[in-house]
């Protein structure tokens, strides 16, 4: 996401004249896009803005700023914070940036806005694509989210949901495909509960109007996706377990270009500890939907998970709850996180974060050593099948071979050959690991 609006700054930024480096030494202009999802993520950035100091000294008219969801929370009291800081702008006033960075140049004097806004989706602007393979991008449909579960600071960051104009969208994709990408990921904090007329695109505001005649919902706007070209591969993330609908599921089984994975964040198994975070689904309501992706798109869709331990008063069964989820659905992949405190957050206000830091890691470890196990025997699965794999580069650590992508969002690394890079090819899996699978062109 944070990379997504990174793109549309740049974009902003550009129209004004500037340009991007990747060298800080030679930088008029650095601007940190920030995230604050967990406290780790915070103390980075307080790290590279020590770094900047150095180049700061050297050079005093560097202008530094920061940007999205830590300039949201801390607001002015950030310039206190951090004398290095110049600009502090929240994810709603992007096309403010110019302005922002005037007023520093020409009035000398710090500048900060962090309204949050119930419409602005940047519609219109069209982003400028940094490092890119030239194959695969992000196209961002919706800002903000109105779920509130308890550990999260999102909300409060990113501000109310809203969603992006389909046609807008729809324009993004076929721009890139005329360009030559094969590959576009839809990006949301909440996808599955896209909602757009042509009266609001406020997801609030469209669900209390009585006279609104026609909605878009997210399985429409896949499938105006999909229909811009079989070539064109789509993507999407993240999908909220209460709002997937199995409308989305059949866009996903009758549309070949629609990959057949989704990423369905559990958080936890135990159904208390999903109520206290409100997540507004329990364990058998997830595993049904589960069910439903397995029913419908078959058993071979990659499904992959969020998990949090040591929310507040997690029991031992409750975790051991998380563990027994993750072997009853075996995911190919899992973000995994113990739990950080957020200030603000529903969590904070009403709960004690009373589980040891020891414990929550030690939990940790056991769901990670789970995942690895799980990753391992779905790939296995696939060895000598053969799959289509959109082929984005040269691997890492070789240049005799390539890298791409399978339906279900495996990397593959096989032997290299000619032109095919930004093609698809079919490649049979000869091996694996946890992470990646080893395979021949057929
Ligand atoms: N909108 C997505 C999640 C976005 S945040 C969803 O609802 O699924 C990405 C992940 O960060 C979350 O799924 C969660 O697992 C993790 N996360 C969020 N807040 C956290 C916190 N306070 N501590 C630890 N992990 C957290
Ligand atoms: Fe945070 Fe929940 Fe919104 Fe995801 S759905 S961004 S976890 S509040």
């Amino acid at each position: 996401m944070n990379f997504s609006d990174s793109e549309i700054i740049a974009s902003i930024l550009k129209k004004e004249g500037y340009s991007l480096t990747n060298n800080y030494e030679e930088s008029d202009l650095i601007l940190l896009n920030t995230c604050s999802i967990r406290e780790k993520a915070e103390e980075t950035i307080r790290k590279r803005l020590k770094n900047f100091n150095n180049i700061k000294k050297r050079k005093p008219s560097l202008i530094i700023g920061v940007l999205g969801c830590m300039a949201e929370r801390l607001k002015e009291k950030l310039l206190n914070e951090e004398r290095i800081v110049d600009i502090v702008a929240g994810p709603d006033s992007y096309r403010d940036l110019p302005n922002l960075v005037n007023n520093v140049i020409n009035k000398e004097e710090k500048s900060v806005n962090t309204i949050l806004s119930l419409e602005e989706t940047y519609e219109n602007i069209e982003p400028v694509r940094i490092n890119t393979n030239g194959i695969t991008a992000f196209i961002s449909i919706m800002r903000g989210c109105d779920n509130m579960c308890s550990f999260c600071v999102v909300p409060f960051t990113r501000g109310r949901e809203r969603s992006r104009n389909p046609f807008s969208i729809v324009n993004e994709a076929k721009d890139l495909n005329k360009k030559g990408y094969k590959e576009i990921t839809l990006l949301g904090q909440n996808v599955d509960s896209y909602k757009w007329s042509k009266e609001t695109n406020n997801k609030k505001k469209l669900e209390k109007s009585n006279d609104i005649n026609e909605i878009i919902h997210f399985s429409d706007l896949l499938e105006m996706v999909a229909k811009i070209s079989p070539d064109l591969r789509v993507r999407f993330s993240t999908s909220h377990p209460k709002d997937i609908t199995i409308d989305v599921l059949k866009v996903i089984k009758n549309y070949e270009n629609v990959c057949n994975y989704i990423h369905l964040p559990a958080q936890s198994g135990n159904s208390r500890i999903l109520k206290k975070m409100n997540r507004t689904y329990d364990r058998d309501w997830y595993l049904n939907k589960v069910n439903d992706i397995k029913t419908i798109i078959g058993s071979e869709c990659g499904i992959s998970s969020d998990f949090i331990t040591g929310f507040c008063s997690e029991t031992e069964n409750e975790h051991n709850d998380t563990l027994s989820l993750m072997d009853n659905v075996i995911y190919d992949f899992s973000y995994m996180f113990y739990y950080s405190e957020r200030p603000g957050t529903l969590a904070q206000r009403k709960y004690e974060d009373d589980i040891p830091l020891k414990i929550k890691k030690r939990r940790l470890e056991e769901i990670i050593k789970k995942q690895n196990i799980h990753s391992l025997e779905r790939n296995r699965l696939t060895i000598d099948k053969d799959y289509k794999v959109l082929v984005e580069g040269n691997s890492k650590k070789s240049n005799d071979f390539l890298k791409g992508r399978t339906s279900e969002n495996k990397m593959v690394i096989f032997p290299k050959k000619d032109d095919i890079i930004g093609s698809y090819v079919d490649v049979k899996i000869k091996d694996c690991n946890s992470a990646t699978l080893f395979g021949e062109l057929c």
